[in-house]
């Protein structure tokens, strides 16, 4: 189980999608959630005002139309 864990106002988020650095951004409070898988925190969150620049360079060749939901038992 992957968990978003928020350090700065505890927002908690589960799912795999927090894999996604575009999915690792707190909705309440826009800090980078901690990212943990079974208990164990594997990154760090992504947060806007940290963000590199590899964001931009994705949505390119990121349809938004086309949702992909994979990784279901793949991890
Ligand atoms: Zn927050």
């Amino acid at each position: 189980m992957i968990e978003g864990k928020c350090s700065k106002c505890g927002t908690l988020r589960y799912g795999w999608a927090l894999l996604n650095t575009r999915y690792q951004t707190c909705p309440k409070c826009g800090s980078g959630l901690d990212i943990y898988k079974d208990g164990h925190l594997i990154t760090k969150g992504f947060s806007p005002f940290t963000a590199k620049r590899i964001d931009v360079e994705e949505s390119r060749d990121t349809p938004s139309s086309q949702m992909k939901d994979e990784g279901e038992g793949s991890l």
